[in-house]
């Protein structure tokens, strides 16, 4: 076994043992990174061009009744400042959103009671009759499947809850007694079933992960095959239990992305916020390690700064208009473009 011969592999049957995987993030040298990044730019030039799908982000509430152990949002963390977005307001965001191009709305937020399925089926309904052009994700963690039927049934196309990590013990780890791994898991299976685009995904470099961690968590990937899989580094947020715990890195990560595409070539991948808040290129590196998405922020100026899942996130400042016009010439500058479309998942497309 050679990371080499690993690497050819996942090139020619996008496929990998878990043994094969740990070794090859274990050994890694520069130059089989390198050949991994040209292998993985190729895979996602072949499926989508140098078009970037790009989705306006708009976090409408701070509250949460979980306590994940890593995030700045946790119940327990009792400094952070709380606010919820109005259905008014959550409109008025994606108004702003569709005039500047977008065509994707995603609605992210902590696991909020106010929002019981009837508050959020109305706001689903509002958007999707107002939008119907627009495709419309949600972000709002775990659910009932009822719930999530409803949501779909309402017109929610596309959910994104990601798995964190496969592994139960590390997922333990992070989460308070009560979440577990397996139920989180049985919850993107449950998304799948019921119609949804669904994406998984998992922090690079979380506290007491391992490789054989990530392996896992590439193969629960290959198996759930979801349509999009969201992965970024960890960052402390000052006010965790993890406040000490170090950063994920952006190699790393970067070679994540890049298995990740040659593993599952038509995913949808984004260059996290995460990613840009580590690297002040880390998206415009994300992009060029295959992933094929961006999120910019849509949410109210106003309320940015509160939605602290983790210290020094970037784009907190800037007006929605700002963010995109950012973007799109950072995309630019290599090689890329980002473009108005809702750009759906096509799993069965040839590639160009
Ligand atoms: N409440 C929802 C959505 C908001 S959290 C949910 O948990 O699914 C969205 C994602 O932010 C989480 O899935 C997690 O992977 C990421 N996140 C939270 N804290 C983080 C941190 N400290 N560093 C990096 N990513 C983090
Ligand atoms: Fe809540 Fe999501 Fe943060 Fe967990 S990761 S505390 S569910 S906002």
């Amino acid at each position: 076994m050679t990371t080499l011969s690993i690497i050819e592999k996942l090139k020619t049957t996008h496929a990998a043992t878990r043994d094969e995987l740990i070794f090859l993030l274990d050994n890694l040298t520069d130059a089989d990174r390198e050949e991994l990044r040209r292998a993985a730019q190729a895979t996602a030039r072949a499926h989508f061009g140098n078009k970037i799908y790009i989705r306006g982000l708009i976090e409408f509430s701070s509250v949460c009744k979980n306590d994940c152990l890593y995030c700045g949002l946790r119940r327990s963390n009792r400094r952070a400042v709380r606010y919820r977005l109005t259905e008014e307001q959550i409109l008025s965001c994606c108004e702003k959103g569709y005039a500047l191009g977008f065509r994707t709305f995603v609605l992210q937020g902590g696991e909020d009671g106010f929002f019981t399925d009837e508050v959020m089926c109305g706001v689903v309904r509002r958007i999707k009759s107002r939008f119907p052009d627009c495709a419309l994700t949600l972000s709002l963690g775990e659910r009932g499947e009822d719930s999530f039927q409803k949501l779909f049934d309402a017109g929610a196309d596309r959910y994104l809850l990601r798995h964190e990590t496969a592994d139960a013990s590390h997922y333990a780890r992070l989460h308070p007694e009560g979440m577990t791994a397996q139920a989180r898991q049985a919850q993107l299976y449950a998304l799948k079933r019921i119609g949804f685009q669904t994406g998984a995904g998992f922090m690079v470099g979380s506290p007491f992960q391992t490789t054989a961690n990530l392996a896992d968590d590439l193969l629960f990937i290959k198996a759930l095959s979801p349509q999009m899989c969201g992965i970024g580094p960890f960052i402390p947020h000052k006010d965790t239990p993890f406040f000490d715990k170090p950063q994920g890195s952006l190699t790393l990560t970067l070679t994540l992305l890049a298995v990740l595409r040659l593993m599952n070539p038509p995913l949808l991948l984004p260059a996290t916020t995460a990613l840009g808040t580590i690297h002040p290129k880390g998206r415009e590196m994300g992009i060029l390690y295959g992933a094929n998405v961006v999120m910019p922020n849509l949410s109210p100026t106003e309320h940015r700064k509160d939605y602290a899942l983790y210290d020094n996130k970037i784009c907190t400042g800037d007006e929605a208009a700002e963010c995109i016009r950012c973007l799109a010439a950072r995309m630019q500058s290599i090689g890329y473009q980002i473009v108005t479309d809702r750009g759906d998942y096509r799993g069965d497309w040839q590639p160009l």
